[in-house]
């Protein structure tokens, strides 16, 4: 599978807006979109003062390179998540953002047990996490209504697990998931509606992207 290996903070710059892809160090100064917030390449400073008329496609492909790397899935994964989306009842678009959430790596960071996506990616391929009790390694597993999750017995005993239910006190848990922090565990309660999830999405685009 190809892997983004560039710096990620290029991407941001590049979609000219902070996708918070690094976890705390996208809170500080440190971030690079707040020092250089104009798009990478040797002509990206000059672009950002050049007036340039954005065609349909461009916003529809640029909307729909976000939420790619928001979530942070190859192109092959993403139009896979957009045939299932079309094959569901429902509105596409939400459907296809509704998957893209329930992705195990999505669910163990926004349940505080990860920094980043990236992160949590990190975790669940190293397989310190189970889902309903079977150990799982695979980080775009769907998760379903009900399902629990919670940190492997055996990983428990790492620097990190141990501090993590201080660390993550201060992150908070959508409507969508439940979490016991001391437990080091959470279930997925009800499947996320599109209100609980980013709204600076706009997956109409993504569909007519797709549909053109
Ligand atoms: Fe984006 Fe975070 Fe890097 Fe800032 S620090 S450019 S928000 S990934």
């Amino acid at each position: 599978m190809s892997k983004y290996t560039d710096p990620v903070c290029k991407l941001c710059r590049r979609e000219g807006e902070k996708l918070f892809l690094k976890g705390q160090r996208c809170y500080t100064p440190k971030c690079a979109f707040e020092r250089r917030g104009f798009p990478p390449g040797d002509h990206g400073r000059d672009a950002q003062f050049r007036r340039k008329r954005i065609s349909d496609y461009s916003r529809q492909l640029r909307e729909k390179q976000k939420a790619r790397r928001v979530y942070s899935v190859t192109e092959k994964q993403f139009r896979r998540y957009y045939r299932e989306a079309l094959s569901k009842r429902g509105v596409t678009g939400e459907n296809l953002l509704q998957l893209l959430e329930r992705r195990l790596d999505n669910v163990v960071f926004r349940l505080g047990f990860a920094e980043s996506r990236a992160h949590a990616r990190t975790l669940v391929s190293h397989g310190h996490f189970s889902v309903n009790g079977r150990r799982t390694d695979v980080p775009s597993m769907i998760v379903r209504q009900g399902d629990v999750l919670e940190v492997r017995a055996g990983s428990r005993t790492r620097a990190y697990f141990k501090d993590l239910p201080a660390a993550a006190e201060s992150r908070t848990v959508p409507r969508w998931l439940e979490r016991d922090v001391k437990g080091l565990s959470g279930r997925m309660v009800q499947v996320p509606e599109r209100t609980d999830i980013d709204a600076s999405l706009h997956e109409q685009l993504i569909v007519e992207f797709y549909s053109r």
